[in-house]
C-alpha cells in the first residue's frame, strides 16, 4: 500500500507510522527524519535544510521533492510506503502525483490524524527524541523511556529538538494551517482521506487507522 499520513506537528504521525509500517510491512518514510539524519552526517543537503528547520519553516521544494523521490525509489519501497511529513504543501502533493503516475502507481489512502491544538502543544513540549535515530520518540509523561534520557531502542541520548521550542512550534503550527492543511482538500477531492481521531491510547489510534485502511 502507498499511504500518506497528515496532521499537525505533534499529532503522533511518527509514533503511528512506526506501528503501521510494521503491521503493513512497508517502510516508514519521514522527510523530517531524513533531514535530521543528513544534518547529523553533515551532508550538503543537511546544510541547506538546517536554517529552515530551525526556524520552523518548510525546506524549499527544490531540496525536499528530490530527496523524497530518491527515498521512494529505494528497493525496500517497491511494494509500498508510508509517507510521514511529505507532502507538506500543494506543489509537493502535485509532484508526488506526477512521480507516482510516471511509474504507473497511485496512492491508496491518506490518513488525517486529528488532534486539537492544546494537546499538540503538550505533546511537542514533552517530546524527547533520540540523537542516534530521530524515529525513536518518547514523551516525558505520556511515553517515558525506561531510563531517563536514554533511548529504549538503541541506548542513544534523548534530547529536546531545537524546533520543539515554544516559539518555533507556534510558527510550525501556522505553517501547517497555511501550507499543509490545503492538501487535505486536495486529497478529499480524490476520495482518499480518512479522518482518524488521534486523541487517546496509541494502540487504539493504530487500531482505528488499520480499520480505516481496510475500507
Ligand atoms: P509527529 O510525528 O506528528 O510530529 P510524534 O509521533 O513525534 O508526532 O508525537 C509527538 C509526541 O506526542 C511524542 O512525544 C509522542 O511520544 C507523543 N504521543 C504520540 N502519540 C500520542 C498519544 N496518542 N497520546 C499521548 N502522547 C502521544
Ligand atoms: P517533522 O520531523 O515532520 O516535524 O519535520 C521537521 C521539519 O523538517 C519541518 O518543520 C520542516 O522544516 C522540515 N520538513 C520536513 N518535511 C518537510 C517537507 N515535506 N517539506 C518541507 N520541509 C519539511
Amino acid at each position: 500500500m502507498r499511504i500518506v499520513l497528515v496532521g499537525p506537528p505533534g499529532a503522533g504521525k511518527g509514533t503511528q507510522a512506526a506501528f503501521l509500517a510494521k503491521n503493513l510491512s512497508i517502510p516508514h518514510i519521514s522527510t523530517g527524519d531524513l533531514f535530521r539524519a543528513n544534518i547529523s552526517q553533515g551532508t550538503e543537503l543537511g546544510k541547506s535544510a538546517k536554517s529552515y528547520m530551525d526556524a520552523g519553516e518548510l525546506v524549499p521544494d527544490s531540496v525536499t521533492i528530490g530527496m523524497a523521490k530518491d527515498r521512494m525509489e529505494q528497493p525496500d519501497a517497491a511494494n509500498g510506503f508510508l509517507l510521514d511529513g511529505f507532502p507538506r504543501n500543494l506543489s509537493q502533493a502535485e509532484a508526488l502525483d506526477e512521480i507516482l503516475q510516471a511509474a504507473d502507481l497511485s496512492l491508496d489512502a491518506v490518513l488525517d490524524l486529528e488532534v486539537e491544538e492544546d494537546e499538540v502543544v503538550k505533546r511537542i513540549a514533552g517530546r524527547r527524541t533520540c540523537r542516534k535515530d530521530s524515529a525513536h520518540v518518547f514523551h516525558v509523561t505520556y511515553a517515558p523511556p525506561k531510563a531517563e534520557g536514554v533511548c529504549d531502542h538503541c541506548g542513544g541520548e534523548l534530547y529536546q529538538r531545537g524546533d520543539d521550542s515554544e516559539d518555533t512550534v507556534r510558527n510550525r503550527l501556522s505553517v501547517y494551517h497555511a501550507e499543509t492543511e490545503p492538501i487535505i482538500d486536495y486529497y478529499k477531492a480524490q476520495g482518499l482521506v480518512s479522518t482518524i481521531p488521534a486523541l487517546g491510547e496509541v494502540a487504539e489510534i493504530t487500531r482505528r487507522a488499520m480499520e480505516a485502511l481496510k475500507k
